[in-house]
């Protein structure tokens, strides 16, 4: 079977945009800045994407430019605004800049990429907040393809703050199994063929072939590399769909992400507006 994230994700977009209709209707516009305080090659490309989503649904969207100097006082400001819901801290910030001190100068309740230390600690914690992204929406793809976590071996290889350590504490609340794996993880292949569900978070692409997967296992492919100008993800996804059950790059994980970006910065207005 192929986990497409087309459906899931044109579900949540559409609940977003009624979730948008009604916040309009009382004179709220969800407004999403993203702070960016170094050129970057991918957050461009990044940001253009994420403009688009918020045009398409009516979120009012911006840049905000920004140094290494001012980018807490900025966000500060961003904090204390009314009408911004939703702020993103663009990553990376300049060298010698204290991204941790960044993070904590955000206010929770607009971190709609779930990565302030509160944030972080309420998933730890299983309470509900802003969960990262990426993480929530591999939770939901496998929810929706109705994969029971329950007692699964969960293997989850990369263990960044963004993806894998949040992601292996939200498969714990469901009842898995998890080994995180990363680069100095000896005998990696024993841990991923050992795997009903694989999640692969490295960012090395077509890294998991066939032979790295157990017949029969769900195999979530969180990797996006460029090859030849052509995105592919972590895993060989002609190889290992011939056992497995895999997530399509692009059109998965991806897909799913953006979406649920968007749900959050909704969910940021209604929250700063109550
Ligand atoms: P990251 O911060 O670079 O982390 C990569 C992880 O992979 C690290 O934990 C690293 O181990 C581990 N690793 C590297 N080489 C390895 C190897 N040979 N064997 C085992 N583990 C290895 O990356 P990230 O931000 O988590 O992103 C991972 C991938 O997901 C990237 O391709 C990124 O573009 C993609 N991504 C996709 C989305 C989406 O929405 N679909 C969102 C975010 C990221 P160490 O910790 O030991 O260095």
């Amino acid at each position: 079977m192929v986990l497409s994230g087309a459906e899931l994700s044109k579900k949540i977009k559409e609940s977003t945009k009624e979730e948008i209709s009604a916040l309009k209707a009382e004179g709220i516009t969800p407004a999403l800045r993203c702070v960016v305080s170094s050129a970057d090659r991918s957050t461009d490309v990044y940001l253009n994407s994420i403009k688009k989503n918020c045009e398409k649904l009516g979120i009012d969207f911006a840049k905000v430019v920004t140094d290494g100097e001012h980018i807490i006082e900025d966000v500060k400001k961003l904090n204390d605004d009314k009408k911004i819901s939703g702020i993103m801290i663009m990553h990376p910030v300049p060298q010698g800049v204290n991204e941790i001190a960044v993070l904590e100068s955000l206010n929770p309740l607009k971190d709609v990429e779930g990565r302030t230390p509160q944030n972080l600690g309420k998933v730890l914690l299983g309470v509900e907040s802003f969960t990262p992204c990426t993480a929530q929406a591999v939770m939901e793809l496998l929810d929706y393809y109705k994969v029971d976590l329950k007692g699964a071996n969960v293997t989850i290889v990369g263990r960044s703050t963004t993806v894998g350590k949040p992601l292996s504490l939200m498969m714990l609340s469901k009842d898995a199994t998890v080994t995180v794996c990363h680069s100095k993880t000896r005998d990696l292949k024993e841990k991923t063929k050992n795997a009903d569900v694989l999640i692969a978070a490295v960012g090395k692409a077509k890294m998991f072939d066939a032979e790295w997967v157990k017949e029969g296992a769900v195999v979530i492919d969180v990797g996006i590399n460029v090859v030849n100008g052509k995105v592919v993800g972590d895993v060989d996804f002609e190889s290992v769909s011939q056992k497995a059950s895999v997530s399509k790059v692009p059109g998965g994980v991806g897909s799913v992400t953006s979406a649920i970006l968007m749900r959050n910065v909704v969910k940021a207005a209604q929250l700063n507006n109550q």
